[in-house]
């Protein structure tokens, strides 16, 4: 095993690693781990790495190599469940999607699947985008057979079958997430965690956005821990915050998030940068406004001593785009994410609560000036042709002005919009969507709910 030197060297040597975990939307690279990195470098913390494992993992199955092995894993699997007298349900099961997938030609249909995925022309022939959509799904479902059968439901997991994303006491249970990781175990194994020990980074910071990323980024932050135990292993995201939130126990909290030192509960930008600077001075992890440390470093405090800070957005640099890997996604564009706002200024709806407040749905409203909106989206949409308003609440007012001045200066950005009014049609206006082909959607369980 190796051991490592910890770079707190000077300035902006603190080496991180910002990983964003399977299982999610393949079509693009979620926002939050740019923004983080944006912030930390007006800090002068330049010296961070994005990973986005959620697309090199899946990739990673889909090399002619690893789809040869796991279709002889099937055909030998369903051949011993085949020669079972009385299978039990489980294994009737297994059976069930061996058999789905067994005929495959994954060999061929895998790459002619990412061609049209990728491309300007064959992604809007609807003929080809539902065979190619076809394909992947039913690769899901071949890669569900090494962990359990069924589990996958698209680029998302089922929330019903054998495990329960939304138990602390599933989620806690390493046998359960390291089954459910299985699909991505040898991607772990042979890329990310020698990418990690190359880089030789300080510090790892997962960044987990929707539930079906828990069981993933725990498992993967496991392989970490016992790889490179040396090295500070920090959780964030909204998932993350709604543990925090609404589990009973506080001190059950680290029971699922054993594997981290601290965890970021809601907005991450300062906290991620008290983390930087404590590493920088090789001080201990600080026990700053978001951070929740692991009782190793400290007792758990309950919710009330656990400080939340709201960050000040209108001072927040552009994201970091560049430091995702735009030429893997499954999209012929690339199209970005982009929070002009966050909070909402109505707070009242009790679906949308996912964690960043301590009393109410979300957290408390900000947006961007129009300005600071129109300086950024000149600069964006040089390079990004769609630019995805990934907002709870813009208000009606900013909105208007908005389009007004983007009409008014003929930026070149292509844009579709889904808006949700929800109870005071002029109140409040939920910006759901976006600037994708709607197809897209297909793909992406951050929009195909909507
Ligand atoms: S109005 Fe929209 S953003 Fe605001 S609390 Fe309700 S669902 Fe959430």
């Amino acid at each position: 095993m190796r051991r490592y030197s910890l770079h707190y060297g000077g300035l902006g040597m603190v080496k991180t690693a910002l990983i964003y975990p399977p299982i999610s939307d393949p079509t693009s690279g979620y926002h939050s781990l740019c923004c983080l990195a944006g912030y930390a470098r007006q800090f002068g913390f330049e010296d961070i790495d994005i990973i986005d494992s959620n697309i090199d993992s899946w990739l990673y199955t889909v090399a002619p190599e690893q789809i040869g092995r796991t279709m002889q894993y099937i055909n030998e699997r369903t051949a011993q469940l085949q020669a079972l007298e009385q299978p039990t349900p489980i294994e009737q099961m297994e059976l069930f999607y061996a058999l789905k997938v067994q005929d495959m030609n994954f060999v061929e249909a895998l790459p002619a699947a990412l061609h049209t995925f990728r491309h300007e022309t064959e992604f809007f022939d609807y003929r080809m985008y539902t065979s190619a959509v076809e394909t992947v799904m039913l690769w899901m479902d071949a890669l569900s057979l090494k962990g359990f059968p069924g589990q996958f439901k698209g680029f998302s997991l089922a929330t019903t079958g054998f495990f329960n994303i939304f138990s602390s006491l599933d989620m806690r249970d390493t046998r359960i997430t390291e089954v459910i990781s299985q699909p991505f175990t040898d991607y772990f194994r042979n890329e990310l965690i020698p990418g990690i020990i190359i880089g030789d980074y300080s510090l790892v910071g997962i960044s987990i956005t929707y539930v079906a990323q828990i069981p993933f980024a725990l498992s993967m932050a496991q392989h970490i821990r016992r790889s490179c135990p040396e090295i500070r292993i920090i959780f964030g995201g909204t998932p993350v915050s709604d543990y925090w939130k609404y589990i009973l126990n506080k001190t059950d909290f680290y029971a699922v998030f054993d594997s981290a030192d601290a965890c970021i509960i809601g907005e991450g930008e300062s906290a991620l940068v008290s983390i930087l600077q404590a590493l920088k001075h090789n001080k201990p992890l600080p026990a700053s406004p978001n951070i929740a440390l692991h009782p190793r470093y400290q007792a758990v405090p309950d919710t009330s001593a656990l400080e939340i800070k709201y960050e000040d957005i209108c001072s927040f640099p552009a994201p970091e785009y560049s430091k995702l890997p735009w030429e893997k996604y499954l999209s012929p564009f690339p199209f970005i994410y982009y929070s002009p706002s966050r909070g909402c200024y109505w707070n009242r709806c009790t679906f949308c609560d996912y964690g960043l407040n301590t009393d109410s749905p979300t957290s408390p409203w900000r947006q961007y000036p129009l300005d600071k909106i129109m300086e950024d989206l000149r600069t964006l949409a040089v390079t990004y042709k769609y630019i995805y308003f990934s907002v709870d609440v813009l208000s009606p007012a900013l909105l208007l002005k908005l389009a007004a001045a983007i009409l008014e200066e003929g930026l070149d950005m292509e844009r579709r919009s889904g808006w949700r009014n929800t109870g005071r049609l002029n109140a409040v206006i939920c910006c759901i969507k976006a600037d994708v082909p709607p197809s897209r959607s297909d793909l992406n369980p951050a929009t195909n709910g909507y």
